[in-house]
């Protein structure tokens, strides 16, 4: 098989989403050197592209050379040394990660746990750092893709705010999806990835820290275990000197670039919209069909939504026949929801009502209710 035998499908799962045309284009641009002057333009203005995207003015904040999980990874490996306090909500798989990665680096973890597809009561977390107030880090999913839940962050990062305990954020899923306000939320690390509401390829994981989180990385007694992560170092290619860390990803980043500029013009309110109201009609459309939403009412995604089928129907075969006989990639359910739910994604370029009426055509076909 060559690549060029590939077939498209229209991606809209829980990642990736659809690429446009212009941002393949872009990618496909003649690589230069990362030390170029005019890749370090190209470097310089996505990280302000992701600076406006995440709601900061935080110096810090760039592309992690590697996808999402990456951008998890390097937040707490940079934040955490052994022995820390972390305090880690978990309602679905990638509050569960985040748990597994601050366990790895040799922390104490207290999870603040919720029901898959219940968002996690501000208040449990907020009890969780009276207990143990010399936390180092409170961390949140903001929007959990294994259940399609929007955790609200306000209070926890009002909490928070004029204390050492530093609140991580993961906004893999709501970049470019749904606000994040980084600076208004008070959240200290947060990061995301490339192929989800962004709609570029994945590879990359944009991240930010703020002065606070930089003070405390600053103040380390131990190196952190990643030398690849250790923002430290990456600091110094960012940063005046220019000094070679690692290769950055040349290719990738022309794609992150164009994929900032396409949001760019839209503008972020405008894309916001777009997500929530295509959201919504697919929802009101699932419902109408039979379909359960999973989430809990009044905090649901708009960019990812969790349905159980109609009767009990076991997902796979449906989901097989969206593929084979539609082109349509949609998730299967993960956790409580597995071989009972999918996770529809409408994210990026895939957020257009285009994409609703063609998937619910395909759904009418494999599932013909009435
Ligand atoms: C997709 C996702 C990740 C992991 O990102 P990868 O690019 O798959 O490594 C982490 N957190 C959330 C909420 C995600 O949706």
């Amino acid at each position: 098989m060559r690549v060029s035998d590939i077939q498209p499908v229209l991606l809209l799962g829980p990642g990736p989403s659809p690429v446009r045309e212009r941002i393949l284009k872009a990618m496909a641009h003649d690589t230069v050197g990362h030390l170029d002057p005019q890749f370090l333009t190209i470097m310089d203005e996505v990280n302000e592209g992701l600076r406006v995207l995440f709601g900061t003015r935080n110096r810090m904040t760039f592309p992690v050379s590697a996808t999402g999980s990456a951008g998890m990874q390097a937040s707490l490996v940079n934040v955490l040394e052994p022995g820390d306090t972390a305090i880690i909500g978990v309602n679905g798989v990638f509050g569960t990660r985040l748990a597994e990665m601050a366990r790895r680096i040799g922390c104490e973890v207290v999870t603040v746990e919720a029901e898959w597809g219940r968002i996690i009561p501000p208040d449990d977390v907020i009890d969780a750092h009276k207990a143990h107030p010399d936390a180092r880090v409170v961390a949140l999913v903001h929007a959990e893709t294994s259940t399609g839940v929007r955790q609200p962050l306000g209070e926890v990062g009002a909490a928070l705010r004029g204390n050492a305990t530093l609140f991580v954020v993961d906004a893999v899923t709501s970049l470019g999806g749904i606000p994040v306000d980084v600076d208004d939320n008070g959240i200290d690390v947060c990061y995301s990835g490339t192929q989800k509401c962004l709609g570029v390829p994945p590879g990359l994981a944009p991240i930010t820290f703020s002065e606070k989180a930089m003070a405390r990385i600053d103040s380390r007694t131990t190196p952190p275990q990643s030398w690849y992560l250790d923002v430290s170092l990456i600091a110094g290619y960012l940063g005046e000197e220019r000094r070679y860390h690692h290769t950055a990803p040349i290719n990738s980043v022309y794609a992150l670039h164009e994929g900032l500029v396409i949001i760019e013009e839209e503008g972020l309110d405008a894309c916001f919209r777009r997500h929530e109201e295509v959201g919504a009609a697919l929802q009101n459309a699932m419902v109408e069909r039979g379909f359960s939403l999973f989430a809990q009412e009044g905090h649901r995604l708009p960019q990812l939504t969790s349905v159980e089928l109609p009767d009990g129907r076991e997902e796979g075969p449906l989901r097989k026949a969206l593929l084979e006989d539609h082109h349509i990639e949609v998730g299967g359910g993960l956790g409580p929801g597995k071989g009972k739910m999918w996770r529809i994604g409408l994210m990026g370029a895939g957020a257009n009502h285009r994409s609703v009426e063609r998937l619910l055509a395909a759904v009418d076909a494999v599932l013909p209710t009435g």
